[in-house]
């Protein structure tokens, strides 16, 4: 028997650390989640480039697409290569069919310049109205007032959300951005955020990422907002995504349910509806969420995006998947590269 669903979304991607694995590790183990940003992530950003960037966003658009996951929230900071970026990512997204909402984390880490750079390249992109996207503010904690103020009201000009890193680790100033939020807002991560927050938005829950970092159990349960799965950056399988938020909720509390973890999943619909036009025919004999929750691997058999098969015997059928990997493989290659010729001041 072959069932099949909409398209999967992934409500907080960064299609830009695809190429990250078999990187160079840092100098030292991080200690912690502010050393893992200062050592992996925010040398890796510093190194891409425009090449880099379509590589890997192909190869995280194809392999999302393996995964049976066709529209991707995507979050994106390249400091030294701003001016585009998010245009290459949607094309690349578009060679394989995937649909992606993209968005540039603007911050001041890189002075004043950068963040303008960064507010630039959204409004630029969201310009004419053509491209679905939000303004990206890569956390409160890493921008001043008036950054933070600039991009709700950017956000505001083109009717889009802020997608924007909350809480992640315990030394966040989320507080500021109360204030500015809309419903439209995704608030990504949460761990550390009270009960009562305040902030208004749907919250992008990162079972994988969360545990990854060891940045705690965000609880998400607790939250009177909608709730939505993203990947943070760690491929785009959603299915495992919601398998791994099904055991860490269980962790946690024993009497919670697969059903309560699939609602998380099909909140994605609420972000990126055009994904419920796709379709996913997948290789399992239920899509009953108790049934998923224990069945490691489900498989897609074919996908139809937009009434288009861009999918099917193993393989996307608009681009050409070893060539892809090839590509992608001498791109990762140059950027660790990169990586590891860094200076650090
Ligand atoms: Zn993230």
């Amino acid at each position: 028997m072959t069932v099949s669903t909409p398209g999967l979304v992934c409500a907080h991607h960064h299609l830009y650390s695809t190429l990250a694995r078999g990187m160079p590790a840092p100098p030292r183990t991080p200690s912690g989640f502010q050393e893992i940003l200062e050592m992996v992530w925010w040398r890796l950003d510093r190194v891409l480039d425009p090449e880099s960037i379509a590589w890997s966003a192909r190869l995280g658009a194809l392999e999302a697409l393996e995964r049976g996951t066709t529209a991707i929230i995507d979050h994106h900071e390249s400091p030294n290569s701003i001016d585009g970026s998010l245009s290459i990512i949607a094309d690349a997204c578009e060679e394989v069919g995937v649909r992606v909402s993209c968005s540039y984390g603007v911050t001041d880490r890189h002075g004043a310049d950068g963040a303008a750079a960064g507010l630039r390249e959204n409004d630029r992109f969201l310009g004419d109205g053509e491209r679905e996207g939000y303004v990206g503010l890569h956390a409160a904690f890493t921008c001043s007032d008036e950054t933070i103020a600039a991009a709700a009201e950017l956000a505001r000009k083109h009717d889009v959300g802020v997608h924007v890193h909350v809480a992640e680790g315990d030394r966040d100033t989320w507080e500021r951005l109360v204030p500015f939020s809309d419903d439209d807002w995704l608030i990504v991560h949460g761990v550390h955020l009270p009960d009562d927050h305040g902030l208004r938005g749907t919250l992008i829950h990162n079972p994988r990422s969360n545990m990854n970092n060891g940045v705690g159990y965000a609880r998400p349960v607790r939250f009177d907002q909608p709730v939505a799965l993203g990947s943070d950056g760690i491929g785009a399988d959603m299915l495992e995504e919601f398998r791994l938020a099904y055991v860490a909720a269980r962790a946690d509390d024993v009497t919670f349910s697969p059903d309560q973890a699939w609602a998380w999943l099909a909140a994605g619909w609420d972000l990126m509806p055009a994904a419920l036009d796709d379709r996913v025919y997948w290789a399992t004999e239920s899509d009953d969420p108790w049934y998923l929750a224990f069945t490691p691997g489900t498989s897609p058999l074919e996908i139809e995006i937009d009434g288009e098969t861009v999918w099917e015997d193993g393989e996307p059928t608009l681009v050409d998947g070893d060539e892809i990997r090839a590509k992608a493989a001498e791109a990762a290659t140059a950027l660790h590269r990169r990586l590891a010729d860094l200076d650090d001041e």
